[in-house]
């Protein structure tokens, strides 16, 4: 048995946005407004780039901005539920989809000592230049009319399974962990067996919840969580072989379980 975890990154590992976050290293914590109202639909990587010109500009620097990021909160339970893959990677691959950048999610991963956890982190590739400016680009380009033109996870997800079958490794079941409006492109794409973790009352939760009839345009089995504690049950309860014990239960509606 080998198990696939897919993680989004913010609102999920972390409890915030990393790229919003860092506007807390802004003068004033805050952006001009003109900056503020540039951004256009679809354009979040362009518009990132203008912030960190802009920090740049304000003689903000490396060790700041990387101050700043390691001090966002991970969401409740996630130092637990990392430890506990860490100590599983028998049974666990374990990756990183985001749509924020490689710079952050190192920075992060790092300073809490998680970077072995994770077999292959897929971001927005950043990089400090030779005047001290980030500068960050698209991850990819693809075809998905439904997700923003620098990042489809579902393309991404699909690439690296295949990759992962002609290395000869095929995943018993693929659990995607995640919070976003585009986090719901990738978990369309997993199959009955597969699970799908939303976190509760965030924009996944919420979309999946109104399609009709709800869950409708999901194959994949549905476990909602609001803490790491309660994936990290679930997980348990996985490599036990114990897992029909939730998804066979009675008097929950469709394919949804709550921990
Ligand atoms: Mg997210
Ligand atoms: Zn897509």
């Amino acid at each position: 048995m080998m198990f696939l975890l897919v993680f989004d990154f913010d609102h999920t590992i972390i409890d915030d946005n990393s790229d919003t976050w860092i506007v807390n290293c802004a003068p004033g914590r805050k952006l001009p407004n003109v900056l503020q109202n540039s951004y256009e639909r679809g354009k979040w990587t362009e518009y990132m780039g203008r912030v960190f010109r802009y920090l740049g500009d304000q003689g903000i620097r490396e060790d700041e901005m990387k101050g700043m990021m390691t001090a966002i909160p991970f969401t409740t339970g996630m130092h637990e539920l990392l430890n506990f893959v860490s100590q599983r990677k028998d049974m666990f691959d374990c990756i990183i989809i985001s749509d924020s950048n490689t710079m952050f999610i190192n920075w992060i991963l790092r300073s809490a000592n998680f970077q072995g956890v994770f077999d292959k982190i897929f971001t927005n590739p950043a990089a400090f230049d030779d005047f001290g400016y980030l500068a960050v680009q698209n991850f990819h380009t693809h075809q998905c009319p439904e997700c923003p033109p620098n990042l489809c996870k579902r393309k991404v997800l699909e690439q690296f399974i295949g990759v992962q079958l002609q290395n000869g490794v095929q995943y018993t079941k693929i659990v995607y962990v995640g919070d976003g409006r585009n986090d719901l492109c990738p978990v369309k794409s997993l199959k009955p067996n597969d699970v799908t973790m939303p976190r509760e009352g965030y924009a996944l939760h919420k979309r999946i919840s109104q399609m009709s009839p709800a869950f409708a345009s999901l194959q994949s089995y549905v476990v909602i969580w609001s803490t790491g504690f309660e994936i990290l049950s679930y997980l348990k309860l996985l490599i036990e072989d114990n897992v029909k014990t939730i998804e066979k239960s009675e008097n929950k509606p469709e394919k949804i379980a709550y921990i």
